[in-house]
């Protein structure tokens, strides 16, 4: 017996230090991620690039990232220019593998334009637009593995259910709300989306990239749109440093009014592994909650 040990253990240690296979499908975003194990059977893994409070937009991929990217077979990413420091890396590695982008089965009707020929990339938080981008999804996942069709047709069907039911049950209780309270501020602007497909007014202190930079003109318009609606909280957000939004509190403060910091939301990141809010339904029901509980 010891002499099998002492064979066997060599080969163990052989095993374990071999270099970490790629995964099989590697999203950009745990946004992206979370799509992608809706879909598809446990047996695939599906890994995010970018893991709970990264922001995406100033994301820079590292050396690892990089080896991550060329070693996973398929890779998927939100686009419109959400992960915008990835651009370069998404195209060169399109070449040779399936690179596929959840907003490609938006047209540009559908988007919110922020520029000439610029869009906003938050396009998960209207969860019927997502439920759109996640069917088309299943079809390109479908294409990759077909020996899973019948499964990932179940499951996007099953998932669909479950987004237009959390995007109905939202939009009712939030539609209860006199249109006057109905408003939100936040770090950045991620929830232009949200507040067209819920009739939610939306202002971000920052633009639709944290890369923005804002000026004392956009915190004291912001501070001034506060005190006029009567908002009594600000949100700051998981994945976004939350000093602008305790400086937006003070110049409230200083034009008379008060308000108070919500709980984080989640915007460009979700939860970490194993919470609820880890998917997003699970966080978009944690956002609205604390949101309806603002307008009390
Ligand atoms: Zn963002």
């Amino acid at each position: 017996m010891k002499a099998l040990i002492k064979f066997l253990l060599p080969i163990t240690l052989l095993v374990s230090c071999e270099a970490p296979k790629g995964a099989e499908v590697l999203a950009t975003t745990s946004v992206v991620a979370d799509a992608a194990r809706q879909l598809l059977p446990p047996e695939v893994e599906v890994q995010a690039l970018m893991q709970s409070n990264i922001d995406p937009h100033s994301y820079k991929p590292v050396e690892k990232d990089v080896h991550a990217i060329t070693s996973a077979q398929i890779v998927l990413h939100n686009g419109l220019h959400l992960e915008g420091k990835m651009t370069e890396i998404l195209e060169k590695v399109s070449l040779t593998k399936p690179v596929y982008e959840m907003s490609e089965s938006l047209t540009s009707l559908e988007l919110i334009t922020v520029g000439p020929n610029v869009f906003d990339p938050h396009i998960w938080f209207d969860l019927k637009l997502w439920e759109r981008c996640v069917s088309e999804l299943a079809l390109f996942l479908i294409e990759q593995y077909p020996e899973y069709s019948v499964i990932i047709e179940s499951r996007s069907e099953a998932y669909s259910a479950k987004l237009l039911n959390a995007h109905n049950t939202f939009y009712n209780k939030s539609n209860e709300i006199p249109d006057s309270l109905r408003a939100i501020v936040t770090a950045h602007d991620a929830f232009s989306y949200f507040g067209r497909a819920y009739g939610v007014k939306v202002k971000g202190l920052q633009g639709v990239s944290t890369a923005a930079e804002f000026g004392v003109k956009d915190m004291s318009n912001t501070a001034d749109f506060i005190v006029k609606t009567g908002l009594n909280t600000v949100f700051t957000e998981t994945s976004v440093n939350s000093k602008s939004i305790e400086a937006l509190q003070e110049a409230v403060e200083q034009k008379g009014g008060k308000v108070r910091l919500g709980k984080p939301l989640y915007s460009d990141a979700l939860g970490e592994q194993g919470t609820k809010e880890a998917t997003l339904i699970g966080a978009f029901k944690y956002n609205t909650t604390q949101i309806l509980n603002s307008w009390k």
